[in-house]
């Protein structure tokens, strides 16, 4: 593993039927195929796939896609956020749940490999559930027993800093702990407060202009390589829905690499860094020091 790794995506994803939406179905196995062949040449050979029970996980389709592309995709284990919760954590205790966890870790996801993440683990818009908290504390004592990194899902941001204060009273290592989507909080000071904590976090939905614009993602990456806390932010897309990628006029996993890349180097942001981010960050959150 030493070329690029995009550290939060979703080969194959269905939050259609919550979402009531069928762009929400992403299933088009041609056109991602096509899609991650390009990403191979363009020097990224690893992508973290986050989706979990309750988001139309198919382990089957995900380890096709990694034996025809020739990239390496890691799957994960655990369960998403409200109102995508399977019934099963509603009838579980946390034991139980990280008993599960723990299964798809060392033994395998069925019809997959062995989960190498736990993620992505998420709560709502300014509140963390019970039913989410239930998976938190799955998700620590899955972590704890299996050495296994976490990636986390903010609405918007909101609640990265109650994630990270929740983790952190745990055992785990959180250099091996990922907040995500918290260059969508929009609010530097909000970001810094969460990397004190020791996290690392994802500016996971590079080129969601609508959310936050891109030059906004530069700028506070550029004030963050000054202080020197790059050691901790991790870059992807987040793709989920058909019209992201190139066939329907989305900008496609590429974008990162030919559009967000040279945005970074023209804002000065060096080559260093960008390794750190893309290369090195990831793979100490994957495999350890
Ligand atoms: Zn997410």
């Amino acid at each position: 593993m030493s070329g690029y790794t995009l550290m939060h995506e979703h080969t194959t994803i269905n939050l259609s039927g919550v979402k009531k939406d069928m762009d929400c179905r992403l299933d088009c196995y041609e056109e991602t195929a096509k899609e991650y062949r390009r990403l191979h040449e363009l020097g990224v050979d690893t992508i973290v796939d986050v989706t979990c029970d309750g988001m139309g996980r198919d382990p089957e389709y995900v380890s096709r896609m990694e034996k025809e592309t020739g990239i390496h995709i890691v799957q994960s284990t655990g369960f998403y956020k409200e109102p995508f919760l399977p019934q099963r954590v509603y009838e579980s205790t946390a034991d139980e749940l990280a008993a599960w966890m723990i299964g798809e870790i060392t033994e395998g996801i069925p019809g997959g490999p062995k989960a190498g993440m736990i993620g992505e683990i998420g709560t709502s818009k300014n509140v963390m559930t019970d039913a989410e908290r239930k998976v938190f504390d799955a998700a620590i004592m899955a972590a704890e027993e299996t050495n296994a990194p976490i990636y986390t899902h903010t609405t918007l941001g909101t609640c990265g800093l109650e994630q990270a204060l929740y983790l952190r009273r745990s055992s785990l290592d959180l250099g091996r702990v990922v907040i995500g989507h918290m260059d969508l909080s929009g609010d530097l000071d909000y970001i810094r407060r969460v990397l004190a904590t020791g996290v690392c976090i994802g500016f996971d939905t590079v080129g969601k202009k609508a959310y936050l614009p891109d030059e906004t993602r530069v700028e506070f990456l550029q004030e963050l390589e000054a202080e020197g806390m790059l050691g901790q932010v991790v870059l992807s897309l987040d793709l989920t829905r058909k019209s992201h990628l190139t066939y329907k006029g989305g900008i496609g996993y590429a974008y990162l690499i030919e559009t967000f890349l040279p945005m970074l180097r023209e804002a000065g942001i060096s080559e260093k860094s960008i390794r750190k981010m893309l290369v090195d960050n990831p793979k100490r959150i994957l495999c350890g020091a």
